[in-house]
């Protein structure tokens, strides 16, 4: 049971201050009623004493001479004027002795007169009041009138006095509490206001609310500290939300990331294996085809690299803003790499239908592109997986697409191939091979084998060719043949080109310091020639391992010189500048003619070895051999015969004195250690010649 004093305490400060006013006014009211009535009675009674006095005085006046005479009837009749006053109970008239002349009761009264009368004076009581008259005739006392008095009157009146004052005090309470109320509201209004606002805040968390501050006190104080508050609150509120909105945008922008391409705003490849995941059940599902095609730029990578970045870019969104347009609604496009794209063809009523859609994306793209200044032609090769036909996988139908797309580029690009089983093998192997020959270089599986040229004359070597060879752990050695065309095609020559330059160099000056110098041949590929530093690269090299310039010789195809020949006139000239020979390798398989065996500064001419072989017993060769020959005397150029592989052979070249022989018959391409012995053997046989 919670005392008073906890009750009190846990009033609001309305009932509170209420009660106070309550008791503090009621109480002073009481005390003021209280002595209102108290006064009231003993005026009263006072009044009623005197009232009494004067009657008795009157009486004795008036019974003087019936005390005189002894006339106790006449007494009596005095007395009974008594009738008239109310209040008088009884009344009596003593004589001079103090007996009873004549007496007056009240109607229904007992009570009795007092057995004598009281001289000492008159007796006043909450009851009643007493007056005793001393009756004197002439100075001497005769008798003594007496009258009783109650104060049933006074208490009647004091009742009803008591009344009014008690309903005029309580309607003055009424009033008081009534205007305390509305003074009190002055105080408990701004606070419950407050309250409001403070609960309106905590449930609807509007912390924009604020509270009225409509005065200087207290209560304005708190108002001004609440709202301050609020502001506070309001201002982390809003750093919050911003907070929170940020962060929800950065997660937005990530799941966009996630899932879309930024250049295209393509679907990305991981958001293309999850829906190539959806479709291939679909399509179990309902019996329908789903086909999958692989889509890649033929030759995006040159515009990249000569147009840049950026027009890179815009060329690829262009791309895939047309190809989406020429798809259905319901087909998807992803872009899945650099310049490979995917598209899934979902409810497909047969096999073939993908390729109308593969006709249309190549149609799409037969229109030039035109950014900026720059025109571009741009065609793809597509590949086309068909589900269930292919896979029902979504990894096997991504590389079945995949293959039938390298398969499409090696047929000449810019067309489509649906995937056929027999495609995988060779695909495969090109693929693995590339995937291999990418970690080659830094692996340092790559060594350089050297064979030797001779002259028939002398017998002695005049020269090595340096030959690339690649030993992989698990592949063993792969042919040049074999992975050239493929280091060529990705551009992997480049770096593993230079490697060669620069180990063929520096053996070369190792010879020198060792066995004698002996000239170095290294074959440079057309795609080398693509790149821009190739000059200065081979200079650097050159300055670097201390080779003389006119003790290198680089291998060009007629192709290398057909693709660039105008930039390529100034590069060769460069290489003639600095001293560097010039070799045109595998000469007659090309477009050989004499106009650019003039315009370029070569010095050397290789005959290419399918001429060779069959000498001297075709005549077809025999003639080619000695027109190329007769050609390169005439240019005053080195010759070598290469896949020199018999005597016949020897024999037919040895009336040319030009020529210089390189093939099987004296040595097959060497390790640089079996070569170092070659040289050693050579020199000592010089050394006895000597
Ligand atoms: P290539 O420049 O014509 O090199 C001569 C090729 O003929 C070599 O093949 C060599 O082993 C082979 N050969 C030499 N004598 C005979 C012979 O008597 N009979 C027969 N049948 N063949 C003979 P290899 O080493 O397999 O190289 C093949 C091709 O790979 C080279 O043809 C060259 O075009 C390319 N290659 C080799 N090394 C490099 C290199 O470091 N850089 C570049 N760009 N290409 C290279
Ligand atoms: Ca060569
Ligand atoms: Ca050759």
């Amino acid at each position: 049971m919670p005392t008073l004093h906890e009750k009190f305490r846990d009033l609001p400060i309305r009932h509170k201050l209420g009660a106070i006013n309550l008791v503090t006014t009621g109480l002073a009211l009481c005390l003021a009623t209280a002595v209102l009535i108290v006064t009231e009675f003993f005026s009263y009674r006072q009044t009623l004493l005197e009232d009494v006095r004067v009657q008795a005085a009157m009486i004795g006046e008036n019974s003087a001479a019936a005390l005189v005479f002894n006339d106790a009837r006449g007494a009596q009749e005095i007395l009974s004027g008594l009738a008239a006053s109310p209040s008088v109970v009884q009344a009596a008239v003593f004589d001079a002795r103090g007996t009873l002349l004549a007496v007056y009761r009240r109607a229904g009264t007992k009570a009795m007169p007092p057995a004598q009368p009281d001289p000492d004076g008159d007796r006043v009581t909450w009851r009643r009041l007493e007056v005793f008259h001393g009756v004197r005739v002439k100075g001497e006392r005769t008798g003594t009138v007496y009258v009783h008095a109650d104060l049933d009157k006074l208490y009647a009146r004091i009742l009803w006095y008591a009344v009014l004052v008690t309903v005029a005090v309580l309607a003055a309470l009424a009033a008081a509490l009534l205007l305390l109320g509305r003074l009190q509201h002055g105080i408990t209004g701004p606070l419950m206001r407050l309250v409001g606002i403070m609960r309106e805040v905590s449930q609807t968390k509007n912390y924009a609310a604020r509270a009225a501050v409509d005065s200087r006190d207290e209560v304005g104080a708190l108002a001004s500290g609440f709202n301050a508050m609020l502001i506070q609150i309001e201002g982390h509120q809003r750093d919050l939300t911003q907070e929170l909105q940020e962060r929800k945008r950065a997660e937005q922008r990530l799941d966009y990331l996630a899932h879309y391409d930024t250049v295209t705003h393509l679907p990305n490849r991981h958001f293309f294996n999850e829906k190539l995941k959806l479709a291939i059940p679909l399509a179990l599902g309902t019996g329908n085809h789903a086909a999958l095609l692989f889509i890649d730029l033929d030759n995006f990578k040159i515009v990249n690299d000569t147009l840049g970045h950026q027009i890179g870019d815009r060329l690829l969104k262009s791309v895939a803003e047309r190809l989406g347009a020429s798809l259905r609604r319901g087909d998807m496009i992803c872009r899945i790499g650099g310049d490979e794209f995917a598209v899934i063809l979902e409810g497909l009523g047969s096999r073939d239908d993908a390729s109308m859609v593969a006709q249309k994306l190549h149609h799409s793209l037969s229109q030039v592109f035109v950014l900026d200044t720059h025109e571009i032609f741009v065609s793809a090769s597509i590949g086309i997986s068909v589900c269930p036909d292919d896979g029902t996988e979504s990894d096997t139908l991504l590389r079945h697409a995949d293959t039938a797309m390298y398969y499409a580029k090696e047929r000449g690009k810019n067309n489509f191939q649906y995937f056929q089983a027999e495609m995988t093998g060779k695909v495969l192997k090109r693929l693995t091979l590339e995937t291999h020959l990418r970690r080659a270089l830094e692996r340092e599986e790559f060594t350089l084998y050297y064979q030797p040229q001779y002259d028939l004359k002398t017998r002695g070597i005049v020269g090595v060719e340096a030959l690339l060879r690649w030993r992989h752990p698990e592949l063993g050695v792969v042919n040049p043949g074999e992975f050239i065309p493929v280091a060529e095609e990705t551009g992997l020559i480049v770096p593993i080109g230079e490697w060669v330059l620069r180990t063929a160099c520096r053996q070369w000056s190792t010879w020198k310091a060792t066995v004698g110098a002996v000239p170095v041949a290294v074959n440079v590929s057309g795609r080398q020639f693509q790149e821009d530093r190739l000059v200065d690269l081979v200079l650097e090299i050159v300055a670097e391992t201390g080779i003389e310039p006119s003790q290198l010789t680089l291998e060009l195809t007629e192709s290398t010189l057909m693709d660039n020949s105008e930039t390529m006139l100034e590069e060769l000239r460069r290489f003639e500048r600095a001293g560097i020979q010039l070799s045109i390798d595998d000469f007659g398989t090309g477009y050989s003619s004499m106009s650019y065996l003039t315009r370029f500064p070569v010095n050397t001419l290789k005959i290419d070895r399918s001429f060779v072989r069959d000498i001297p017993g075709d005549a077809d060769d025999v003639a080619i051999a000695k027109t190329i020959i007769a050609m390169g005397e005439s240019l005053n150029l080195k010759i070598v015969a290469e896949g020199v592989e018999n005597l016949e052979q020897v024999n037919f070249l040895q009336a040319y004195p030009s020529v210089a022989v390189q093939g099987y018959y004296f040595s097959r391409p060497v390790p640089v250690e079996a070569l170092t012995a070659l040289l050693q053997e050579q020199q000592a046989g010089a050394a006895r010649a000597a």
